[in-house]
């Protein structure tokens, strides 16, 4: 187990130097473009691709690392260059970990290189779990996947909604119900390959921010797919079923489901992304307010402003060693006695959200303009206290751990 540590070594500040350049260099210069034209990036995601940043490799590397931090790392400075390209850029591993959580090793092999292509021909990935009356509430679930014996095959029928790169995308990871008495237990998680008849894509959202990442609904009508594609294969699962049949009928404790252990690994990810979208801000600000001058000085010499870049600081700050933390933990199997990984998430999105607004405020009218990157960043932020589980449902998930009572 490698030991808790606030300081980079040194090939991760090589590779933090290195994703800090692609992010000044290649993602700020082109985030208000896409954020104008509403589009996936794709000539942004090829360029990652060139270079390596874009790959299974890279985001493999960073997954395993044993001290935890080459993944919030990685996230904190992409997002720093914009979370709209960046989320195009990284919303293919939300897919890849439900696959290298859940799937067997020859599942990973098979579906992962897909699910990115090659810099010559890029693919994305979505991971489909929400729906329209199954957000924060996983349990309620209505996409059914029955299984057809005798040509073994899965049939999926349903709508699922906000899926990133929904319909876009080369490779969906669908969450389905199997077995409708279990509630979220009998959940169970479905490749649908690339050209799969019958998966098509619904509306696209207009979104408040992160406007260069596709989220649109995914309609599944009869869609057929392979005994293979059921992560994890039909043993496990039946299982897995039996499992909590038993324990339904002893009336005992609840056993988690595919989609929330895959929320659960992805949460401190989604802290860094906010990290970064705050200390984007932060960094504006603090420019701005060293060089903007009334009544004869820099707004800076100010108590109310420079108290206001203070508790910014404080704030990111505070949150980077919270996403450090969790992440530590995940990567080292350290129980989740407190939900640290909920916390990590809950305090880095409020800091985002905070910050930037902050960050507005300290830039005035032009703050308030396209002409400046922090009201762009303030609508971006807003999305960070939503996905992945809101923040009502983080601080529900650290009272219930605390509380010692099942989190459902
Ligand atoms: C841009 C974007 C991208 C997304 N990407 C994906 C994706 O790739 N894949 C995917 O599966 N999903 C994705 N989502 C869905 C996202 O995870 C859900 O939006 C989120 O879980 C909240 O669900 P909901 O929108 O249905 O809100 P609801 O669950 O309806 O919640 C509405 C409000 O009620 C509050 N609330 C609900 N229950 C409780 C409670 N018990 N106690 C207190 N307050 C409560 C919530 O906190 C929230 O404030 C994405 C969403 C967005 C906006």
């Amino acid at each position: 187990m490698a030991e808790f540590t606030m300081e980079l070594n040194d090939e991760q500040k090589e590779v933090r130097d290195w994703l800090h350049g692609f992010a000044a260099d290649v993602i700020r210069p082109a985030a208000a473009e896409w954020d104008e034209r509403e589009e996936t990036p794709w000539p942004v995601i090829q360029e990652a691709a060139k270079v390596g940043i874009y790959s299974l490799d890279f985001y493999a590397q960073q997954y395993f690392d044993p001290t935890g931090l080459g993944i919030p790392m990685a996230m904190e400075e992409l997002f720093w260059g914009d979370a709209g390209i960046a989320l195009s850029i990284v919303g293919t591993g939300l897919a890849a970990v439900g696959v290298l959580a859940n799937g067997t090793e020859e599942q990973i092999g098979t579906w992962i290189p897909q699910m990115y292509g090659d810099a010559d021909d890029v693919k994305v990935a979505a991971f489909c779990s929400s729906e329209p009356d199954a957000g924060s509430d996983v349990a309620s679930m209505r996409t059914r996947a029955v299984y057809d014996e005798a040509k073994d095959e899965w049939v999926l029928n349903g709508t699922k909604t906000w899926a990133t790169n929904g319909g876009i995308a080369n490779v969906h990871v669908v969450v389905a119900v199997v077995d409708p008495e279990l509630g979220s237990k009998g959940h169970a998680s479905f490749i649908v390959p690339p050209g799969t008849e019958g998966l098509s894509q619904g509306q696209k959202f207009k979104k408040h921010g992160i406007r260069a990442s596709h989220t649109a609904e995914v309609v599944l009508d009869n869609v057929r797919v392979p005994g293979s594609c059921l992560l994890g294969g039909k043993e496990k699962l039946d299982e897995r079923l039996a499992r909590a049949r038993e324990k339904a009928r002893q009336g005992g404790e609840r056993v988690k489901n595919a989609a929330m252990a895959t929320f659960e690994a992805s949460r401190p990810a989604v802290g860094a992304m906010a990290v970064g979208t705050a200390r984007a801000a932060y960094e504006v600000a603090l420019d701005y307010a060293t060089t903007r001058e009334q009544f004869g000085r820099p707004i800076v010499d100010n108590q109310g402003v420079a108290f206001q870049l203070a508790d910014m600081r404080t704030s990111i700050d505070a949150a980077r060693l919270l996403v450090w933390r969790a992440s530590w933990m995940a990567v080292n199997g350290k129980p989740f006695t407190a939900a640290e990984g909920s916390m990590s998430k809950l305090f880095a999105s409020e800091t985002a959200k905070t910050v930037t607004a902050q960050a507005i405020q300290i830039l005035g009218g032009n703050g308030y303009t396209r002409e400046y990157p922090v009201e762009r960043m303030h609508r971006d932020a807003a999305i960070y206290t939503i996905f992945e589980g809101t923040s009502e449902i983080q601080r529900l998930v650290i009272a219930r751990t605390l509380a010692g009572v099942p989190i459902r």
